[in-house]
């Protein structure tokens, strides 16, 4: 079948594999993917790789949970929508979330995310506590801080390179209540953003801001600020808080609908809907986590040709980022899902995306992947200058050589590789891209 990440680019066409006992779907493929999210090639299969690639989704079992110590163990094809669903009325919740609930905890442990809490809690691999996975000659082990430790580093954030994830065990948050308190506010310009971003850190333990990189003049980078924290017990509603009801996006938009003129549209709309006032307020956790999940399919929305979304972590210096604003918007860069982030320290994982610093995320919509790739590879050229890097499950551009400059542990990860799959069993259309055979 033809298969693709959430990006739409590229497609390529691939075996698929999947069944209910994932050791027995595991023993043919080269590759796993869990829900597609990846925006790129990561979960798609290496060119000419004559082995299927494995989808875990059927496997989905909880196979324990301890309340005492909110330990969980599950199959890897688990969703976070069906674990929040089950443990959200039990006072539990994932460490971490991105902002979609349908990823797979394989896929959250191989791309090793990270969430609003980033800058206090760092990724979810912290707080993993084990993994058992099938390596390349077939052997089942488990894999933790004390069992092949080098095999646990390097598949936190390892792209689904190291083996295939059978089953994660994973330290759930304890909740007061199953509510977000929230406050969001609206900002006039980039630099009030950036800096008030960074104060909300220092009290507030979930952040995150949405960037109008459309927007010009003094209100050129404006955006709107999120700040959350789970509520307490004294903050519970009565009734649950209302969730908006999601609506499908059909598949009917030619490429090209999603340009500079409606993105700009669309941006303004966004902006004006928060209104000036400030807003505080109890929400359901989907609201706070996954807003875009509200448009169920949103990548249709760019068309068959599909889009990127590049998303680097820089040091926190608004001069920095205000010039590579200055770079994307010259070089024709317009994003409507676009999200700053400040990121803390880096992580145990040897191909871990977040450091110190702060992350943006901007869409790119693709006409020509050429002019895409060109376009990525600038962008790349200055986040390389300034100590950055991207991240790995949102790329689809990136060359070989930008990538080991970004990733200074990759010859250790490969050395991994070298150790538990010498014959390079496990790899993607990514893993070719980036370090080739
Ligand atoms: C709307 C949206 C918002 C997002 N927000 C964030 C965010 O805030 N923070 C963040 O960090 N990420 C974010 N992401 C990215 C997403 O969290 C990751 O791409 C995640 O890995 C997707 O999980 P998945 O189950 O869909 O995995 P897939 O996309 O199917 O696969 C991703 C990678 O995991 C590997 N993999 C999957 N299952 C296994 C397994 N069982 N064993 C070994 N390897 C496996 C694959 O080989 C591939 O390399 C977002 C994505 C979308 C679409």
């Amino acid at each position: 079948m033809e298969l693709s990440g959430w990006g739409r680019f590229p497609v390529v066409e691939g075996q698929v594999v999947a069944s209910e006992d994932l050791l027995r779907s595991a023993r043919t493929a080269g590759l796993a993917r869990g829900l597609g999210r990846a925006y790129g090639d990561a979960a798609l299969p290496a060119p000419g790789s004559d082995r299927p690639v494995l989808v875990s989704t059927a496997a989905d079992r909880v196979l324990s949970f301890d309340p005492s110590t909110g330990l969980l163990r599950a199959e890897a094809g688990l969703s976070l929508s069906t674990l929040a669903r089950l443990f959200l009325p039990l006072g539990y919740f994932s460490p971490v979330s991105p902002g979609t609930q349908y990823v797979t905890l394989g896929g959250m442990v191989a791309s090793d995310i990270h969430g609003k809490n980033h800058h206090v809690d760092g990724t979810f691999g912290r707080f993993v506590t084990s993994l058992k996975m099938m390596v390349a000659d077939g052997s089942v082990l488990e894999v933790n801080r004390e069992q092949h430790a080098d095999l646990f580093a390097a598949t936190l954030g390892g792209m689904g390179l190291t083996g295939i994830i059978l089953e994660v065990e994973v330290k759930l948050t304890k909740l007061a209540a199953p509510w977000v308190y929230e406050e969001t506010s609206r900002i006039g310009s980039f630099r009030e953003v950036f800096s008030r971003l960074n104060a909300a850190g220092e009290t507030w333990p979930m952040t995150v801001a949405w960037v109008d990189t459309t927007s010009t003049g003094a209100a050129r980078g404006r955006g709107i600020l999120n700040a959350g924290r789970w509520a307490t017990t004294e903050e519970s509603p009565k009734e649950p808080p209302p969730v908006k009801q999601g609506l499908m996006v059909p598949d009917v938009f030619p490429s090209g609908v999603m340009n500079g003129a409606t993105i700009a549209m669309l941006n303004s709309v966004w902006y004006a809907k928060h209104g000036a006032a400030d807003k505080k307020h109890v929400v359901a956790p989907g609201t706070f986590f996954w807003i875009l999940d509200l448009a169920r399919e949103w990548n249709r929305g760019y068309g068959k040709a599909g889009f990127t979304q590049y998303q680097c972590v820089m040091p926190s210096d608004i001069e920095l980022y205000d010039r590579f604003l200055e770079l994307f918007q010259k070089l024709g860069g317009a994003s409507f899902v676009t999200v700053f982030k400040d990121c803390g320290d880096q992580g145990e994982g040897m191909l871990s995306f977040p450091k110190r610093g702060t992350t943006l995320a901007v869409d790119v919509p693709i006409r020509d992947p050429e002019q895409t790739a060109k376009m990525v590879r600038e962008l790349n050229a200055f986040v390389l200058d300034n100590e950055g890097r991207v991240y790995l499950a949102k790329d689809a551009f990136t060359t070989s050589e930008q990538f080991k400059r970004m990733y200074p542990r990759w010859e250790e990860f490969e050395a991994v590789r070298d150790r538990y799959d010498p014959d390079r069993r496990f790899t993607s259309a990514q893993s070719v891209r980036l370090l080739g055979r």
